[in-house]
């Protein structure tokens, strides 16, 4: 399956945010609403329209994608969206809904809680997609074949009975996943699979639909925005990319000496 295209001919862009939210945090997820809200002007100055991944395309269509399912994309975000008229795609760690985020190594610094059943139907009937990123948060790379499909397809069903709405959408936890992940997911019940753009060319001919994101941290301005949209600007890309490694590796040395779960 192909990415779907722009009228240009051109894989849709895709934003990841994780927190928007006033507070400061160790690493850089946090963006402010005060940014927040000049990122989605400055995209809608420019033409951008939000889409969800199986509705057809606009012109100019974007996805903007929310990783962990933090409340403040309710508290913070979602107003910021209705004001411009965008909607988003959050992805659930299901068996967090409701739950502070204990599941991450900095939790004893980044102390958040997740969006709640009422707020995700919320979400749901004003038109956001509700997709999974697994069950507990997980890194694929230290979980058996059988666990990764057994946690995708369990997620796929708890978002499913709560919102009544077909779940198409997964992003593996971290951005870390085994070269049979397409194929995973299809088995799972998925038609798309978003994951983090990297510099090296990622398969294209697979059984899903593959849709490549752009990293946003809380220092990116309109400027960072507008060059991850266009996809014009391969230091953007490299950046995201050194960034990302560098804060998994990160999670990954508190994780030798902390007793987690997280990527091994
Ligand atoms: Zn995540």
């Amino acid at each position: 399956m192909s990415n779907p295209v722009n009228y240009q001919n051109r894989p849709v862009p895709a934003l990841t945010y994780h927190k928007i939210a006033q507070k400061h945090e160790l690493g850089l997820n946090v963006v402010s609403p005060h940014r927040f809200r000049s990122h989605l002007y400055c995209l809608q100055k420019n033409s951008y329209r939000t889409v969800v991944s199986n509705q057809d395309t606009v012109h100019n269509p974007l996805y903007l994608t929310f990783d962990d399912a933090y409340e403040c994309i309710y508290s913070e975000a979602f107003p910021i969206c209705q004001e411009v008229g965008y909607r988003g795609i959050i992805f659930v760690i299901t068996d967090y809904i409701g739950k502070l985020n204990d599941w991450d190594i900095n939790f004893g610094i980044n102390r958040s809680r997740h969006l709640t059943k009422d707020q995700l139907c919320e979400l749901s009937k004003a038109g956001w997609e509700i997709a999974s990123h697994g069950r507990t948060h997980q890194a694929h790379t230290g979980m058996n074949v059988g666990e990764i499909l057994r946690d995708m397809r369990e997620s796929r069903e708890i978002i499913e009975d709560l919102t009544g709405i077909s779940v198409f959408s997964y992003t593996p936890p971290f951005n870390t996943f085994l070269p049979n992940l397409f194929e995973l997911a299809k088995n799972a019940g998925y038609e798309n699979v978003f994951l983090q753009k990297s510099v090296t060319p990622i398969r294209r001919e697979t059984p899903i639909r593959i849709i490549e994101r752009r990293m946003v941290y809380g220092f990116d301005d309109p400027a960072n925005i507008m060059k991850k949209v266009e996809d014009n600007s391969h230091y953007e890309l490299y950046k995201e990319n050194i960034i990302h490694f560098c804060s998994n590796a990160t999670i990954g040395v508190r994780a030798l000496f902390t007793k987690s779960n997280v990527p091994r």
